[in-house]
């Protein structure tokens, strides 16, 4: 099965009725991108740029270092994209170990990614500026995680407006930067016309979006079995972002693990989606599914599936 898989890693990812599909990586490290280029990607959809922090004990890494990092992750892409979401520890993701999550009341609600980013916009800018420099290098999709509210859009943009200018007045070179946001909250999805107007690009983190739909803490084991990928809530959001997306002419990527879990396939192509990241591991078996789909059949089918109130029962092959 692998050997046969592993011959469609050239294979353009293209449905049966032509329509062209991108397959992106997720990736945590910097030097992750020449392996996910063999496994089949065509760019980076996600790099999770956490780990650069992680574990360091309140030693945080400077413009430079993070600089580094993002120039050896873009140079490992040979020039396709790598999309690079700022910063997303906090309450559920402590920076460090020694930090007990059990400290927060309801870490999953807190403190943690933009939230964490505009309450310290030193450290913000700084990201901001090693990405910027970066882009200057390759093409960079800059990608923010956990937005929810228009003001935190306005302020996030003001930080890499200032980011940009601090820049400026060093005399640094620095690069353009699509702009993208993640739709992970479900405020976030019930109002993506406004992160359209705001935003070039989408991803919908379906990890986060099930956990707060369902109110399901994604770590908490007691309730794995609520965790429901396939929840009519859950596919309603996930149909309605990506047709708006559709709508306005923007691009719309899932990132979550949805993405790599081949038996959602079919549904997502019917739903409209068209860019996936996953981990690269999946890529092939993702690929496989996608060139044996017709989009133009599944297209009613998966909205069936999104109107019935037991998608499980319809989805299965
Ligand atoms: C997600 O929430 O689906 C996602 C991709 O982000 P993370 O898993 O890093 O929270
Ligand atoms: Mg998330």
């Amino acid at each position: 099965e692998r050997e046969r898989l592993s011959r469609l890693r050239y294979t353009p990812s293209i449905t049966l009725d032509g329509q062209k599909v991108e397959l992106l990586a997720n990736i945590e490290q910097p030097g992750d991108g020449p392996a996910a280029v063999r496994a089949g990607a065509v760019g980076v959809g996600l790099f999770r740029t956490e780990f650069l922090f992680m574990g360091r004990s309140g030693n945080l890494p400077g413009e430079e270092e993070q600089y580094r990092a993002y120039r050896e992750a873009i140079d490992g892409m040979q020039g396709m994209p790598v999309t690079i979401r700022t910063l997303d520890v906090g309450a559920d993701k402590p920076l460090d170990k020694a930090q007990p999550k059990d400290y927060y009341l309801n870490p999953a609600l807190g403190l943690r990614a933009i939230r964490w980013s505009l309450a310290d916009t030193a450290m913000f800018r700084t990201q901001l500026r090693a990405i910027l420099r970066a882009a200057a290098h390759g093409q960079i999709h800059l990608l923010f995680p956990m937005l929810a509210h228009r003001s935190e859009i306005e302020q996030t943009l003001a930080q890499l407006h200032q980011a940009q200018g601090e820049l400026d007045a060093r005399g640094v070179a620095y690069g353009k930067v699509k702009i993208g946001a993640m739709i992970e909250i479900p405020a976030a999805a019930l109002t993506v016309r406004t992160f359209l107007r705001y935003f070039d690009f989408l991803s919908i983190g379906t990890n986060d979006l099930i956990q707060y739909t369902l109110a399901i803490d994604r770590a908490d084991e007691a309730v794995a079995h609520l965790y429901d990928p396939l929840h009519p809530a859950v596919l309603r959001l996930i149909a309605e972002v990506i047709a708006a997306a559709d709508a306005a002419g923007k691009s719309v990527s899932v990132c979550g693990e949805m993405a790599g879990d081949a038996g959602m396939t079919r549904l997502l192509l019917g739903l409209g989606l068209r860019s996936f990241s996953m981990h690269p591991a999946q890529i092939l078996a993702i690929k496989q599914e996608i060139l044996r789909a017709d989009t133009g059949k599944l297209r009613p089918w998966a909205q069936a599936v999104v109107n019935s109130d037991s998608p499980g029962e319809l989805l299965a092959p």
